[in-house]
């Protein structure tokens, strides 16, 4: 709990600042909790399944998903990563964070280390203890790519995976394909080296919220020992729902058997299975997702008012969130004082990035143009 702290701190600081000020006059960047609807098109699909009462229509299903929605992700997955994959390759899963934690059930020892670039999505952490392993972090480049060459000083005989997100939280940046293919033949040499497989995971939720054009480059083409974590719950907004999936690159060493191990932690971690109900209905919404460019324009809109209040940050090019540098060291100063103005962020140490902080920006409009005047007081503050 203590190091879970910095983002439930300020979402309890959030829930009071709101009921002392009323929550019209709070800016509440602290969490990636989508407040856009999810698409027309998920309401109608909704109802349409909702509405359907025939005999097991809720019932039991097979531990890794209905095969029929299995396959209607695969055919959309295999586009998007440049692999084949057959409906046995894919799994539902509850979330992206289901995912993460079934995976590494299946594929660490207590003991073993899970790499990650830092600064990073905090859990990774949490989700590594949960089995015995540890989270052992590499630092990214200064622009925030993947240090491949960091990784390969990091590897040891315990290393059992590398978790990859991208695009990525909390800096929003896309890694390009030349930085995986790099990151894969670190990987292949290591494992050669250790004689231990080392796998590849690819926690890919803000896949489809990607601006200005760019592709997110295929992770799993880059490396056969690849497996991929993601869910619905950003880009349809459906993070309550609890609807994701993860997939096995049919290259995997071991990928049968790995299948097989994943299926049945899918069961026995204690959530049973993903959603039945949500399971078919996005089955039927492959490729579908909220407006990206709505969420570009906040981007662009924020963009204008941490220009004007005189703070750098790096420009994401994917998902909802800012890494904006504080003016000074101690990032929490500027966190406390934009608190002052009712304005909620994240400081970076609970990202292990000290020095930055993060604003959430799936919020609406009216959020960040009311946050303007804040940022430009607290910026002139530290100026
Ligand atoms: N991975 C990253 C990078 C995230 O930011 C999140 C949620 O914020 C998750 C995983 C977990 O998402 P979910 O379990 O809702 O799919």
């Amino acid at each position: 709990m203590q190091n879970a702290s910095f983002i439930r701190k300020m979402f309890e600081e959030g829930a009071k600042l709101k009921l002392l000020h009323g929550a019209d006059k709070v800016c509440d960047f602290s969490i990636g909790n989508p407040d856009m609807v999810p698409p027309e098109e998920f309401q109608k699909v909704l109802m349409e399944e909702a509405a359907r009462n025939e005999p097991r229509i809720h019932g039991y299903m097979p531990n890794a998903g209905y095969p029929f929605v299995r396959k209607s992700v695969a055919d959309f997955a295999s586009v998007e990563q440049g692999v084949e994959l057959k409906a046995d390759h894919v799994l539902m899963t509850c979330g992206a964070g289901g995912a993460l934690n079934v995976v590494l059930r299946a594929i660490v020892n207590p003991g073993d280390e899970v790499l990650a670039s830092a600064p990073c999505f905090v859990e990774y952490g949490f989700y590594c203890q949960n089995f015995g392993a540890s989270l052992k972090l590499v630092p990214s480049t200064p622009d925030f790519d993947l240090d491949p060459e960091g990784f390969a000083a990091a590897i040891t005989d315990k290393t059992a995976a590398v978790i990859v997100n991208s695009p990525h939280n909390p800096t929003g940046r896309i890694y390009p394909a030349e930085t995986l293919a790099r990151l894969a033949k670190i990987l292949d040499e290591a494992s050669a080296r250790t004689g231990r497989r080392i796998y590849l995971i690819s926690d890919e939720p803000y896949r489809k919220i990607a601006y200005d054009g760019i592709q997110v480059p295929p992770v799993m083409a880059a490396y056969p020992h690849t497996l991929v974590a993601t869910s619905y719950s950003k880009d349809l907004s459906l993070p309550g729902e609890r609807i994701g999936w993860l997939s096995v690159n049919p290259g995997a060493e071991d990928a049968e058997q790995l299948i097989g191990a994943l299926t049945l932690c899918n069961r026995i971690l204690g959530y049973v299975n993903a959603p039945g109900l949500m399971q078919r209905v996005i089955a039927r919404l492959q490729g579908v997702s909220v407006d990206v460019t709505l969420y570009q324009a906040k981007r662009d809109a924020l963009r204008k008012i941490l220009d004007d209040a005189g703070f750098e940050y790096a420009t994401p090019e994917g998902t909802f969130y800012f890494w904006v540098k504080s003016p000074v060291e101690d990032e929490v100063q500027v966190v406390d004082a934009l608190k002052k103005e009712l304005i909620l962020t994240v400081p970076g140490r609970g990202f292990a990035g000290p020095g930055w902080f993060r604003i959430s920006y799936c919020v609406d409009d009216a959020v960040i143009a009311r946050s303007a005047e804040g940022f430009k007081t607290v910026g002139k503050l530290f100026g």
